[in-house]
């Protein structure tokens, strides 16, 4: 049962689109800006965005040596390197779109340690700089062993330090709070707890089915083109998309530590699957996925003991040995994994587009691929 205003006004858009994380957002301020007099939804199934966006460790990141020779390895050093300067592009786009004090962004710099085995990894530095030095203007890998020995390392464990200035952290809070203020700024509208059960093609419109869970009814939203920007979740709306996986990231978060032998930065080892920075006195760490694959390809939101306990033995035995370590707080987060690991945007259907860019690193990429979601979605715009 609805009202005529209901059916006439509030239940059709030209754009809709479908997930309130990153790149849903940013794929809603980039429509807003391309298309100002279009009303556009944005329906996000949890009152806080439910997948990765609100969870991740805010690493402001174009990735490291170790990630990138891994990744190469599946699909090329052009690709990767290119990927890399769109993370770049992305994190400026960032601040320039909001400044950095508005997302609490720290130019602290990026840090990977190179542990005993990893000898490609530093001698792979140089190739990645000249891989980058085009798009960036210098080298952006500086191989640093005397930083290793400085904050306590033993040669035994970690041979070197590849340093990246370019590398920052953000507030992952800030961020997505002033994202979504200025999507609502820009004329938009949010509506959280509206899960979109299917999106139909009809006649010269998509027909998007959401479930209110108060009203205990489907609405169903006439819109002109829907973005569908769902990340792990893309294949429960596009079943051809199936090959997009879901993967759980375990994090921890320690009390305050008296002595920090590190300074701030954003810290990677193991081609980038652990993750660790200080978050004002604490030491955030999270990651060691690759040691529960199949374990963590899970949708279901909930800690796993023992990865959350191998973290921990980390944390004491690695990273923080000569401290008490008290753990205050832990969570995880869902991504989205592609086999390649790279982003898709695409047509997926009449009227109908694809936005995923996660694989682990959709802060960096999310606002130049909402710039491509938005070209696509114009193409179906009359
Ligand atoms: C532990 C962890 C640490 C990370 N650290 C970093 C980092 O430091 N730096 C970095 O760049 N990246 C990091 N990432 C990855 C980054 O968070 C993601 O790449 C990014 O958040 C992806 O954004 P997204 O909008 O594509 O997906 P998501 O954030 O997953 O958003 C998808 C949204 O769609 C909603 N949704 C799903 N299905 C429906 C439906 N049917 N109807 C309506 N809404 C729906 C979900 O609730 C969700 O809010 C990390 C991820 C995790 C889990």
């Amino acid at each position: 049962m609805f009202s005529v205003w209901e059916r006439s006004e509030l239940l059709s858009a030209d754009i809709v689109v479908v997930g309130g994380g990153i790149l849903g957002l940013w794929s809603a301020l980039e429509c807003c800006r391309r298309y100002p007099q279009r009303r556009i939804v944005v329906l996000e199934r949890a009152v806080l965005p439910w997948g990765a966006s609100t969870r991740n460790v805010g690493f402001a990141t174009i990735g490291t040596v170790g990630e990138a020779l891994a990744h190469a390895q599946q699909v090329g050093e052009e690709r990767v390197a290119a990927l890399m300067v769109e993370r770049w592009l992305g994190l400026r786009r960032w601040r320039q779109e909001f400044g950095e004090p508005a997302l609490g962004y720290e130019p602290v710099g990026g840090y990977e340690l190179v542990l005993a085995g990893e000898e490609t990894v530093r001698a792979a530095v140089e190739r990645w700089n000249e891989l980058l030095r085009e798009a960036l203007g210098e080298d952006v890998f500086r191989d640093s062993p005397e930083l290793a020995r400085q904050w306590g390392f033993s040669e035994e464990h970690v041979y070197s330090v590849i340093v990246n200035p370019y590398d920052g952290a953000l507030n992952t809070g800030k961020a997505i709070a002033v994202l979504q203020q200025r999507v609502l700024q820009h004329g938009a509208v949010l509506w959280s707890g509206a899960p979109v059960e299917a999106v139909e093609p009809t006649v010269g419109k998509v027909s998007v089915a959401c479930w209110d869970a108060a009203a205990k009814r489907l609405l169903e939203i006439r819109a002109g083109v829907v973005a569908i920007c769902t990340n792990a979740w893309i294949p429960q709306l596009v079943p051809h998309m199936g090959y997009i996986r879901p993967a759980r990231g375990q994090v921890l978060l320690t009390a305050p530590v008296a002595r920090q032998p590190f300074p701030r930065g954003t810290y990677h080892f193991r081609a980038g699957y652990y993750y660790f920075r200080w978050v004002g006195q604490r030491l955030l760490l999270g990651g060691g996925r690759q040691q529960a694959m199949q374990e963590e390809e899970t949708y279901e939101f909930a800690l796993n003991s023992s990865l959350q306990s191998h973290l921990q033995d980390l944390l004491q035995t690695f990273l923080l040995p000569a401290e008490e370590v008290v753990i205050e707080q832990r969570w995880c987060g869902i991504m989205g994994m592609s086999p390649d690991r790279l982003p898709r945007v695409e047509h997926v259907g009449e009227r109908m587009v694809v936005g995923f860019g996660c694989n682990g690193m959709g802060l960096a990429l999310a606002p130049r691929l909402a710039s491509q979601v938005a070209a696509l979605v114009g193409e179906w715009m009359n």
